[in-house]
């Protein structure tokens, strides 16, 4: 059977270069990049050759200000936490938005047991946060704001420049995290454009191992570490270097960034293509999140009468990878978090459909899946109870269909 990738906003699989070097730091060059012997020194170069790669990739000012750990997940609970604890004594009011990833959302949700105030943003229906509710929210004891580069479920691009330019205009010494996972790779990422102090990636997002991140802390900035134990990472983040991967995450990154161009304007037409095809083929579909302030690759529809959990698992069957409301949230039978926060209604982000290419697909497989999808829509519909009887056509205030606009 044919079998076609289309969730690279889950993980994506790793480039062949990288992995290359993965393999002979695990194997031939392998050691402990803190010990002092000829092994060791070895592997420390390398890593700090990663090191260099990741500042040069986000306009860094020096090495100093990254630090590397397990993962996305990890790198968001040091920028957050670590923020957060060291500034105690400052303030105690954290911002973020409601669409954010499980690992902010909930690191700010479990600040809150820590003393800690919470103010969780509204995003209007494209997914975006704006930049005048953030500077409405903003009290004398806030001390950072944490809110993602681009959405990992509808590809929404946050103004996230615009923000810092805000908090940089009122002077208030307040930190700004973004989390740039899903937006490296596909859009400019440049930490003193952005006006960002924390910023965090990961590597199996742009085709790097998984089980490597990476947090730039801004030089200046206060913050503490969330673990203890050895000096490694300047003390930021103890425990033996996963050298190897992380070593292969510098590589992706390197790749990634200087494809990075060419690669948005040939994934942004297929996914142009895929998205006029589907809407146009499939009756009562529609387009989540912003027409133009999107990533690339991102697709996210709501398909009307139709289980997404189910729909997903039929393309399954015929070998398409797709996801139904994002991969951390799949299982639970809550539909996404981010589509309820868009205003779509729960029935509709029930039916919730996320397509996401990557490098190596092909405008094929776009055929290929349309046919797939359209074909099993139909068949789903037949089998329906609820297709064509309590039809509310517009209920989808993010709706791209033309009759709801
Ligand atoms: C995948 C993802 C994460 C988590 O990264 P892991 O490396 O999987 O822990 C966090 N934020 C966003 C936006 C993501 O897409």
């Amino acid at each position: 059977m044919r079998k076609i990738y289309f969730d690279h906003a889950a993980t994506t699989p790793v480039d062949a270069g990288a992995a290359e070097l993965v393999m002979q730091y695990m194997t031939g060059d392998f050691g402990n990049p803190s010990s002092m012997h000829g092994f060791g020194q070895a592997v420390r170069n390398a890593l700090e050759e990663a090191r260099k790669q990741v500042v040069a990739a986000i306009g860094a000012a020096s090495v100093g200000e990254i630090a590397f750990c397990s993962g996305g997940t990890e790198a968001n609970n040091m920028a957050i936490l670590g923020a957060a604890r060291a500034n105690k004594q400052k303030g105690n009011h954290i911002i973020t938005t409601a669409v954010e990833h499980h690992s902010v959302l909930s690191t700010c949700k479990y600040l809150a047991k820590e003393g800690f105030e919470v103010t969780i943003l509204p995003v209007d229906h494209y997914g975006l946060v704006n930049v005048e509710d953030v500077a409405r929210v903003i009290t004398n004891q806030t001390i950072l704001i944490s809110i993602m580069h681009a959405n990992n479920e509808v590809g929404a691009v946050m103004p996230i420049a615009e923000i810092g330019q805000m908090l940089k205009n009122l002077n208030r010494k307040i930190i700004f995290h973004t989390d740039a996972i899903q937006s490296i790779g596909k859009l400019p990422v440049n930490v003193d454009q952005l006006n960002v102090d924390l910023l965090t990636i990961s590597g199996h997002k742009i085709y790097g191992p998984t089980g490597t991140g990476a947090m730039y802390l801004r030089r200046g900035t206060w913050w503490q570490p969330i673990m203890y134990g050895g000096g490694q990472e300047r003390r930021r983040r103890p425990g033996t270097e996963n050298a190897p991967a992380i070593i292969g995450l510098g590589k992706a990154l390197e790749i990634a960034v200087a494809n990075r161009v060419a690669y948005v304007k040939r994934i942004t037409k297929l996914r142009d293509e895929l998205v006029d095809k589907v809407l146009s083929r499939i009756p009562h579909v529609r387009l989540n999140g912003h027409p133009t302030k999107r990533l690339p690759g991102h697709a996210s529809f709501c398909v009307e009468y139709i289980e997404g959990e189910a729909m997903m698992l039929y393309l399954d069957m015929q070998g398409i990878a797709v996801s139904s409301g994002s991969a951390c949230t799949s299982g639970t039978p809550e539909p996404s978090h981010v589509l309820l926060a868009m205003g779509i209604p729960k029935e509709l982000a029930y039916g919730s459909v996320r397509v996401t290419l990557g490098k190596y697909n092909t405008r094929e497989e776009i055929d290929y899946f349309v046919e797939a999808l359209t074909e099993i829509v139909e068949r789903m519909r037949l089998m329906s109870p609820v297709a064509g009887s309590n039809c509310t056509p517009g209920a989808c205030v993010s709706c791209s269909r033309a009759e709801n606009k």
